[in-house]
């Protein structure tokens, strides 16, 4: 049996008894005059993930997609037709001065059996997933030396050491030729700092610099100057510098090598999620499935960390009911606060979130792409928001503010310490991080089929009625803790595809 079904008969879904429109199933989209079992005739082509008017909408009318307001309508829209983008005006954002706070705060219920995985302990509590060596930048102009240093690590020096499972040189664009003492500079600052103390480095620590950087290596390590750091304009010539680094290397690859996988609980785990690429499906299938494995998640005790400001903002009205308490609610308003007044210094809003392939994908605007993606963060409270690469300190659900750049957003999870991120996509991506794997989740059946070799669950079947958003739940929460314990790999990290890390710096450039 396959994942798939040609599915014959036509289907649309409709998320809310509220909505007055619903997305087409069908891979193809469906031609005029389509009926449907409940008696709607499309009045001309759909394609798949688009929507349908289910009832005439007159102009000015709301369209309403999981039950909320994704739009008003410019023209007469009749009964079966195609809501084009260009018929939807976009509404403005939730206001944020008199929004509830803390008033749906659910209860989270244990999970009846205790689940765990094999993870390396750290002699600071924190347990590692991977067994890595992390090698550390204070600039950017280490970085040549030190890939070509990195090279000869895992030629020479990495077969000899069987525990350790990678190298990996944390290079950026940092460090130098930047305002380092402009407020906004401590997101980077902070994100390299997070990034060194990864639990998956063991505590092994290791920082090349240059020698004349503003980002003084000290910074990185604590405040002290120590043999965790060496500095190229210390080294007499290029070969010395190498054998250096190397021999630094040597050193923590012996330690790293001692490290043995033991039973660890769940709640160990600090798992972030994501979505990329994202098409109308995304908020029927896949994150609604991620979303259940976040409450089973949460319930098992773990961190999940969701993210993503501008997709989240035009749905704030719908989560700072869910913080815990006061100020957690209020940390999240300074979260959206801090990134409107960033757009706006760019002079743009939020509407330049959406991409040309979201559009195709039938997402007509940010506020429809919000509340699809919002639901990634399941129904339990907020306990905890972090601002820009920040350390995940609480158990439970944490929103860390991050832009919605894939790359960014991973690069400031992954400084927050997570140990894996769940990654939905509709229109298809590839990406993956080197120091924690990046697991796909599909929305679509098509796209499982086109990218078998690089889609780990499909969340597809969902849509044609082959699972239920519970079951890929459970097949994604169960996945997790496979890849956590080592015993499967993700597709991404099977053909060991490396993106490289994207920080973020809101801080002038000098
Ligand atoms: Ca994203």
């Amino acid at each position: 049996m396959t994942n798939t079904v040609e599915v014959e008969i036509p289907l649309f879904i409709k998320i809310n008894s509220a909505d007055n429109t619903a997305i087409i199933v069908n891979t193809s989209g469906l031609k005029e005059g389509t009926e449907f079992s409940c008696g709607l005739t499309l009045t001309e082509f759909v394609p798949q993930g688009h929507k349908v008017a289910l009832v005439d909408i007159h102009p000015n009318e709301e369209i309403v997609r999981y039950g909320e307001v994704i739009g008003y309508a410019r023209d007469f829209i009749r009964k079966g037709s195609w809501i084009r983008e260009s018929l939807i005006v976009m509404p403005t954002s939730p206001e944020m001065d008199s929004l509830p706070i803390a008033t749906k705060v659910s209860k989270v219920t244990p999970l009846e059996d205790e689940y765990t995985f094999l993870g390396y302990r750290n002699a600071d509590g924190s347990v590692g997933t991977k067994n890595i060596l992390g090698i550390t930048t204070s600039v950017q102009c280490v970085t040549g030396v030190l890939e070509f240093a990195v090279k000869k690590i895992k030629q020479e020096l990495l077969p000899a050491f069987s525990n350790v499972d990678d190298v990996v040189a944390l290079t950026h664009s940092y460090g130098c030729g930047v305002a380092i003492d402009a407020p906004d500079a401590v997101i980077p600052i902070r994100t390299i700092q997070n990034l060194a103390k990864h639990p998956n480095f063991g505590g092994e620590v290791m920082i090349i610099g240059l020698g004349c950087e503003k980002l003084v290596p000290s910074r990185l390590n604590d405040g002290k100057e120590d043999d965790n750091i060496l500095s190229l304009q210390d080294e007499d010539g290029f070969i010395k510098m190498i054998e250096s680094i190397v021999a630094m290397a040597e050193e923590r690859l012996q330690k790293l090598n001692e490290r043995k996988r033991e039973v660890c609980s769940v709640s160990d785990l600090v798992i972030g999620v994501q979505c990329g690429g994202s098409d109308a499906f995304s908020g029927v299938t896949a994150n609604p499935a991620v979303g259940y494995a976040t409450d089973l998640l949460v319930r098992a005790g773990a961190t999940v960390l969701f993210s993503e400001v501008t997709e989240v903002r035009d749905g704030i009205h719908m989560l700072t009911p869910r913080a815990e308490t006061q100020e957690v609610g209020e940390a999240l308003i300074r979260e959206m606060k801090w990134y409107d007044d960033y757009l706006n210094k760019g002079r743009v809003d939020r509407s330049a979130n959406t991409t040309p392939g979201n559009k195709s994908g039938g997402l007509a605007n940010i506020v429809e792409k919000s509340l699809g993606s919002i639901v990634k963060s399941g129904t339990t409270p907020i306990v905890d928001v972090l601002a820009p690469g920040e350390k995940a300190c609480k158990k439970g659900l944490v929103f860390a503010a991050t832009p919605a750049s894939d790359f960014v957003c991973g690069t400031l999870q992954l400084a927050s310490g997570i140990h894996l991120q769940v990654f939905t996509t509709g229109r298809g991506t590839p990406y993956n991080l080197s120091v924690a794997p990046v697991m796909k989740v599909s929305t679509r059946n098509s796209l499982q089929e086109q990218w078998h070799d690089l889609i780990d669950v499909n969340a597809g079947k969902i849509a044609t009625g082959e699972a239920t958003i519970e079951e890929v739940g459970w097949e994604i929460f169960n996945e997790i803790l496979e890849i956590a314990s080592g015993t499967k790999e993700t597709w991404a990290d099977k053909w060991g595809i490396q993106n490289d890390l994207a920080l973020f710096n809101p801080a002038p450039i000098t």
